[in-house]
């Protein structure tokens, strides 16, 4: 019949997906358990899992299907959820996927956690860019970090696991071509004992299954896009890899592996400048004086 959908490769239900690469179409729940299998699988990987599984929870779609997998497989893992969320305190965008996060976290059965800008820093997002020429994207990020490093010292919180999907990936890895910063790239800023290690578990799961799952759970809403942008080079690489991996389905996986890949064999080669402890919050940063503490003009 015209316009009927195909029927699932494994079983009698309709499909929802169909998977490019593969040729295979897949039910709501055989793309599902597809997701969440390789979720399992890459959790799997870690030599152990904690007690406590914090997950960097901003109510988006990416971290709220996150969660919404994680809360799927509670059976298959050791680790109690904790749902970890920044409030940076943007007005019009915020407010409404604060209350979206709350009301995903209700529906799961996961414990939630919010901090706050105002309440760690004295200032929201908002106030913070009012007398800044800096980018506020650089801005919040170096603040969203330790707002989420303070949240989950607070909750014993050692490893989170954050929302970042396989085209997230393939985009880092071809902007990290593009600047050729190896060390940058793939050096980090470094690590040291007291930040919680992080962990993702969607490196395999692409942007589109991601954002199915949101729907297929229920849990997929239609929110405001943060007001002040994201980065404009990752925007054209994202549509660059969009319309390549349209033409070339696989790409964007194989891309996303390469980064794995780089990473995998560096390990061990590369010289991490040790980090230092700021002398004003006693945080690890990578000077004297902490970013954090630059912003906030305590030097
Ligand atoms: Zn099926
Ligand atoms: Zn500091």
């Amino acid at each position: 019949m015209v316009g009927e959908r195909p029927l699932c490769s494994h079983c009698s239900s309709r499909a929802v997906f169909l998977d490019r690469e593969s040729g295979a179409h897949l039910c709501s729940r055989h793309l599902k358990e597809s997701v969440e299998e390789r979720v399992l699988s890459r959790l799997m990987q870690e030599e152990s899992l904690p007690d406590i599984l914090g997950v960097a929870f901003s109510g988006g779609k990416d971290s709220t299907a996150l969660l919404a997998a994680l809360a799927a497989l509670k059976d298959k893992i050791p680790s109690r959820l904790i749902a970890l969320t920044v409030d940076e305190g943007i007005s019009g965008y915020r407010e409404d996927t604060i209350r979206h996060a709350k009301e995903v976290c209700n529906k799961l059965g996961v414990e939630h956690r919010i901090i706050c800008f105002t309440g760690l820093f004295g200032r929201s997002l908002d106030e913070f860019m009012k007398n800044s020429n800096r980018k506020a994207c650089t801005v919040c990020g170096i603040l969203r970090r330790r707002s989420l490093e303070v949240l989950a010292e607070q909750e014993g919180v050692r490893l989170i696991a954050t929302g970042h999907n396989q085209d997230d990936h393939a985009q880092t890895t071809l902007m990290n071509a593009f600047s050729a910063d190896i060390k940058k790239v793939f050096a980090g800023s470094g690590s040291t004992s007291r930040f919680a290690r992080r962990i993702k578990p969607f490196t395999a799961v692409s942007e589109r299954e991601v954002t199915l799952y949101a729907i297929l759970s229920d849990l997929f809403m239609d929110l405001p896009e943060c007001p002040y942008a994201g980065e404009a080079l990752r925007g054209e690489v994202r549509g660059l890899l969009n319309r390549f991996e349209q033409e070339h389905p696989g790409s964007m996986r194989n891309l996303a592996r390469a980064e794995e890949g780089i990473r995998e064999r560096l390990k061990g080669k590369i010289q991490y400048t040790p980090m230092e402890t700021c002398k004003i919050c006693g945080w690890p940063g990578s000077g004297e004086i902490c970013q954090v503490c630059i912003l906030l003009d305590k030097h």
